[in-house]
């Protein structure tokens, strides 16, 4: 029913883009199965001019981490951070690139506090997921935890609202692993990781996160879920935290890739 009103609506109403704000007519609605990218299902919400902007995270990469390589051919392959890490989290994939485009939706989300843009994001997070892990490989999902004080000054944890909505897509078949708020936490509160090396980065989250319940995260299969892939030093620090608690191990997925 809401397929057939809007293909009545869609072409009537032009829809305002989330980006640039200007007004667009957005066509039809990729279909999933067939579109390229993930990052395609935002094109009913993001007009063609700003879709531009939207860059996925294309190979060559680094097989782990998803930094993507300058030059635009060769293999994938571990990057040097990435080979010189003694190993935390597994694989880190993101919806695309932290540039133009995606950047300024995420300070949209994040910073604004536009937190309608959680649907269509999570949505597209959703379809990254969908592609990069197998079935029965993640046994839980955890949001990457805000300090007390950090929520209650933004009054959301935008990494928790694009998983959210998650368990409503297991009703068309999929599977989902549940989504735990309160088994990683933040406490300690840290300087913003904006503006400082990787290795302040490192520094300054070192200590941050603790585990509530150990027994829950025993032997399991652990994805987390943040806004922005920088260096990683934030879910470096997660995947330590829950891999000496007793995790099997860590996975990450995040909406943009620096
Ligand atoms: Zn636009
Ligand atoms: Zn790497």
């Amino acid at each position: 029913m809401r397929a057939i009103l809007r293909a009545i609506i869609d072409p009537v109403f032009p829809t305002s883009c989330l980006v640039c704000r200007s007004f667009f007519h957005p066509g039809p609605r990729p279909m999933e199965a067939f579109s390229d990218q993930p990052i395609d299902l935002l094109i009913p919400f993001v007009c063609a001019d700003c879709m531009k902007g939207l860059l996925p995270v294309r190979s060559p990469m680094c097989t782990r981490c998803a930094a993507v390589y300058h030059s635009e051919e060769g293999e994938d392959h571990l990057c040097e951070a990435c080979i010189k890490a003694d190993g935390s989290f597994r694989l880190a994939r993101a919806l695309g690139r932290y540039e133009a485009t995606l950047m300024t939706l995420v300070h949209r989300f994040k910073y604004e506090g536009k937190i309608q843009l959680a649907k269509p994001l999570g949505r597209a997070l959703f379809s990254v997921y969908n592609r990069f892990w197998q079935k029965e490989r993640i046994d839980m999902i955890l949001p990457v935890p805000l300090h007390p004080t950090r929520f209650r000054s933004r009054g959301f944890n935008q990494s928790y609202l694009l998983v959210k909505n998650w368990v409503k897509f297991s009703d068309t078949g999929f599977s989902v692993p549940p989504v735990i708020k309160h088994i990683l936490v933040r406490i300690r509160s840290t300087a913003p990781q904006t503006g400082l090396s990787r290795k302040e980065r490192g520094a300054n989250i070192r200590g941050a996160f603790s585990i509530t319940d150990a027994q829950a995260i025993a032997e399991k299969n652990i994805l987390l879920v943040d806004d922005v892939f920088t260096t990683g030093a934030t879910v470096e620090e997660c995947a330590r935290v829950l891999l000496a608690s007793g995790a099997q191990g860590v996975d990450v997925l995040t909406l943009a890739r620096a």
